[in-house]
């Protein structure tokens, strides 16, 4: 028996120095003392999911490391079951981080660990599963993969096009609920396009976020504005993973989408009230539930 919500994806170490400004080539600048945090698309997707009470399992990998390590503590510490992140021979994942005074991030990934996940990773995962939530940080192929097998599996497929990549369109039409940001819509479907257009390319639903104005639910029904509670915005980073956990976690309790989508904006908005990706996501006490 698997958990209800599946997350496939990446788990990463966020390496964060601010800088006055960047180097250029062949140019050495000093910046603020480096802060690490646990991060990566896939493992904060699981941690939101998790803080929330949900019975969530990352499937991922990560390197014999202490950056992979780090990543299983705070995983486990958020109630993620890691039966299913493997130990790669390649290091954990690094993001590095550079953060100037107008709070522009500028971000390199070295994926390490996450470039070894194969298609035959994702197999017979799916048992008893009611939602996968998979992200883009991971090999194309895996992913496609792991949409194919889902789909086949009767498992709800909700998938976050973050970072943007071209997807075949028989895994397009494979997807229950396409969740994207507004450059990633615009990207699928042109500049200022209608957002009805992305059920066009083969997902049932479509959920689009617009940071601070909060969300839109796509469905063959019609279009359904979600409005975010007002906040004050210290840091962003990991919004969306936040609302893509909070949403997976809602399906899988078999709320519908909009309930879901009312509920992930809250989730989303308070961690944007805290610093930092994971421990800035709420639990449900957090939020007054
Ligand atoms: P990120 O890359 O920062 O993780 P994103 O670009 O994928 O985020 P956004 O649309 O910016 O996605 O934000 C996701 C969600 O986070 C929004 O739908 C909203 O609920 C919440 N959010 C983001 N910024 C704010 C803000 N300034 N105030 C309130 N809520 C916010």
């Amino acid at each position: 028996m698997n958990s209800d919500v599946l997350v496939v994806g990446s788990a990463n170490a966020d390496l964060v120095v601010a800088v006055d400004r960047r180097p250029g080539g062949g140019e050495t600048v000093l910046g603020g003392d480096t802060v690490l945090s646990p991060g990566g698309k896939g493992a904060n997707t699981a941690v939101a999911a998790g803080r929330l009470g949900a019975d969530v399992a990352l499937l991922g990998a990560v390197g014999d490391d202490p950056y992979g390590r780090l990543l299983l503590d705070s995983l486990r510490a958020a109630g993620v079951d890691t039966g299913l992140v493997r130990t790669s021979d390649r290091p954990t994942g690094i993001a590095y981080i550079t953060v100037t005074p107008d709070g522009e991030n500028a971000i390199l990934v070295s994926p390490g660990a996450n470039s070894s996940l194969e298609p035959a990773d994702v197999e017979a995962v799916f048992d008893g599963v009611e939602v996968m939530v998979v992200s883009l940080e991971v090999p194309l192929p895996t992913v496609e993969h792991a949409v194919a097998r889902a789909a086949e599996n009767g498992v709800k497929v909700l998938l976050n096009l973050s970072p943007a990549a071209k997807l075949s369109p028989e895994t397009l039409g494979r997807i229950d609920v396409l969740l994207v940001n507004e450059h990633e819509a615009a990207w699928l479907t042109g500049p200022g396009a209608d957002f009805r257009k992305l059920l066009d390319l083969g997902p049932r639903a479509a959920v689009v976020t617009l940071g601070a104005a909060g969300a839109v639910v796509v469905e063959a029904g019609g279009s359904t504005e979600v409005a975010s509670p007002k906040v004050d915005a210290v840091d962003t980073t990991g919004a969306g993973d936040a609302f893509a956990g909070a949403l997976a976690a809602s399906l899988a309790d078999g709320a519908d989408l909009v309930t879901a989508a009312k509920r992930a904006v809250r989730v989303a908005a308070f961690s944007v009230t805290r610093p930092g990706a994971q421990p800035s996501y709420p639990t449900a006490a957090d939020l007054g539930e």
